[in-house]
């Protein structure tokens, strides 16, 4: 399994306190991702010019180590065995605080083989296992993971199909149909659905409305709802990595504390309970 990074002691990424393994690749390429790096499959290579003592190396071909770490390089093949032991470490507090292992990305369910492996693994070793995912796949991929999870974190960005397209680069069919027939399974994985709030991009009434409308008429509701509000850490990583964050300058900023009342007044006002963050 080809990973970008691995966090410990992760507090946000689920239930209690979790691993969680960073996939290479992802079919979007949201404009305010927080992990640009893990976007593209092919190993990534970040430069911190303030760490650089000028002894060439990051201007070398093919040389990947660098002695001040100024040169680094995101996407490493991990065999499983090599993930089983990391992930073992924390089984202690893992187990003391309901956490577990959670697998994103980049998008997991983009190399559904070398995830459901290490899922199998993961479950008939006792850790409980969340894929933080997109549903940006093929519905017979999302069933085949499906099995082997106990919890789905499912993003929803935009409701409209053309400005989906335009901040992450695909439109939202697949996406929507994918959750309606995850909600639609007698008997599935618990679903959270995470929206990232952005003043400017998805924040309005109309767009809060009919999300909310939407996850409101699902066969079954998620177990939990989370506004996640905006913030630019992808902002560091894409100068790291020699690339522009968010090029053609849309309009994007944190929420206010009004605007994030209002949007949780919009969903509970369709009986959904929302948690900020998370
Ligand atoms: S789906 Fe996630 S990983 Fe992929 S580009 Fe968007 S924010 Fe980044």
């Amino acid at each position: 399994m080809r990973l970008f990074d691995v966090k410990r002691f992760a507090i946000h990424d689920g239930p209690g306190i979790r691993t969680t393994l960073f996939m290479k690749g992802c079919p979007l390429h949201c404009v305010w991702c927080h992990n640009p790096e893990g976007i593209s499959y092919e190993p990534t290579r970040l430069f911190t010019a303030s760490k650089c003592i000028h002894c060439g190396a990051h201007e070398t071909e093919g040389v990947d180590a660098c002695p001040t770490l100024a040169l680094q390089v995101a996407g490493k093949d991990w065999t499983l065995e090599e993930i089983l032991k990391t992930v073992e470490k924390e089984r202690l507090v893992m187990e003391e605080s309901g956490g577990g292992v959670t697998l994103c990305g980049g998008e997991p369910l983009m190399h559904p083989e070398a995830l459901v492996e290490v899922l199998e693994a993961l479950g008939k070793k006792g850790f409980h296992r969340t894929v933080d995912t997109t549903l940006y796949a093929s519905w017979e991929t999302v069933e085949h993971v499906m099995a082997h999870a106990e919890l789905f974190m499912v993003d929803l960005k935009h409701m409209d199909s053309a400005q989906h397209e335009k901040y992450t680069g695909v439109g939202n069919e697949l996406i929507l149909e994918n959750i309606q027939r995850f909600s639609a399974m007698k008997q599935r994985p618990q679903l959270w659905i995470r929206i990232p709030l952005i003043a400017g991009v998805n924040n309005d009434e109309e767009n809060l409305k009919k999300t909310a409308a939407f996850i409101s008429s699902l066969p079954s509701l998620p177990e939990q709802v989370n506004l996640l509000p905006y913030h630019d850490v992808g902002k560091a990583k894409h100068t790291r990595m020699g690339t522009k964050y968010n090029p053609k300058g849309y309009e994007m900023s944190v929420p206010t504390e009004e605007q994030l009342a209002q949007a949780q007044e919009i969903f509970s006002r369709h009986g959904i309970s929302t948690i900020i963050g998370g």
